[in-house]
């Protein structure tokens, strides 16, 4: 850890004595890895596999907020969301690049915290860090990742490919990154009016962890290559659940059932729901950033996902033409909506 006294101007470095400073403590396993950082670009091998990229891009103020994300946290993230989106096309991840902009807010020391998580995440999911760019805004912070990844030819899984009659299934629990969101936005709000106050987290490891730092599911996809079984469709959830169901059901061109009563939500969740006065399923349908994943299979894979994998079905896929629907505990059915991202309207009431 860098000492949080100290401060390091980039513009003392330059340019290229940041990139040295990051590039050092980096180091590449992958066999597809020929040339990572130091030259005009990186060098990767021909795959006997197909090739998966993708983009995405962090702005502060808009997906991110530095007065409760650690910049370590941050880093990881900002990988995760990367090999998350891998992990949907039931790929395998195996290298990212990083592209920030700095403003002068930002020291030496802040960019190691950085690179401190995005290494972090990197080695955990055995993934080469092999280039990106560095360059100034004017204002705040902006990451940008891509990641490449590998699957074999035919098993790479999309959302348009889902069946009538398939089953709908979720890993993992949903819902609680968003209330975790929603507790560190409370704090923040509570120490803007006193910074004397301190943070009440009550304790609720869990939810802040799921929204300070999510993990792709790579086992899941590990999972389906040693049991031999292909989703039909998949898509990782970034927005909440009714946003990916939906894509999938639109883009596979059928309905769905899905039943309030299966959907994974963990009980520290539950009951801060409940002390914020929020429908726990609502959070679920409509929080986001889980980066769980949400896949279709064939109804005579049922069977194979007994035990004591991490996978609820949650419901069924319909008809084409069939409305997108939500059947709730007490058997109404409501039509499906993407609310999409902090549609509650309301503010959280503090307990
Ligand atoms: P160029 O001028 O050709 O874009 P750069 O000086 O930007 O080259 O980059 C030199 C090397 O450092 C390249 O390998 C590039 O991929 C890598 N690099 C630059 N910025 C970053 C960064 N923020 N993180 C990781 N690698 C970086
Ligand atoms: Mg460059």
């Amino acid at each position: 850890m860098s000492d949080a006294t100290q401060r390091t101007e980039i513009s003392n470095l330059g340019e290229f004595g940041l990139i040295k400073r990051l590039s050092e403590k980096i180091t590449v396993t992958q066999p597809t890895t020929i040339k990572g950082i130091g030259d005009d670009a990186a060098v990767l091998a021909k795959r006997d596999k197909l090739t998966v990229v993708t983009t995405d891009m962090l702005v502060e103020g808009v997906h991110f907020d530095l007065m409760y994300v650690p910049l370590k946290h941050l880093g990881y993230k900002s990988i995760v969301v990367n090999l998350s989106d891998v992990c949907a096309m039931n790929a395998v991840p195996t290298q990212v690049t990083v592209a920030i902009a700095l403003s002068n807010r930002f020291s030496l020391e802040a960019v190691e915290e950085l690179y401190d998580g995005m290494r972090a995440a990197c080695k955990r999911y055995n993934v080469d860090l092999v280039g990106g760019d560095t360059t100034t805004s004017l204002k705040g912070l902006i990451i940008c990742v891509t990641a490449i990844g590998e699957v074999e030819d035919g098993k790479q899984v999309y959302r348009s490919t889902a069946n009538e009659g398939d089953l709908l299934c979720v890993t993992g629990d949903l819902g609680s990154a968003y209330l975790g969101l929603q507790m560190l936005e409370r704090e923040k709000k509570i120490f803007l009016e006193d910074p004397n106050i301190k943070p009440d987290l009550e304790n609720q490891q869990y939810i802040i962890g799921r929204q300070l730092k999510p993990e792709p599911r790579t086992d899941i996809v590990k999972w389906f290559a040693d049991n031999n079984v292909l989703p039909t469709s998949m898509i990782d959830i970034s927005d909440g659940l009714s946003s990916e169901t939906l894509h999938l059901c639109d883009q596979s061109n059928l309905g769905c059932d899905v039943l309030e009563e299966k959907i994974p939500i963990a009980d520290e969740a539950r009951q801060q729901a409940f002390k914020f006065n929020f429908d726990p399923t609502l959070c679920a349908l409509s929080g986001g950033e889980d980066y769980e994943l949400l896949f279709t299979i064939k109804p005579e894979d049922e069977e194979k996902f007994k035990g004591s994998l991490d996978v609820t079905i949650i419901g069924k896929m319909t008809a084409k033409g069939s409305e997108p629907t939500l059947i709730t505990r007490k058997g109404n059915r409501h039509k499906l909506i993407a609310q999409g991202w902090n549609a509650f309207g309301n503010e959280p009431t503090a307990s």
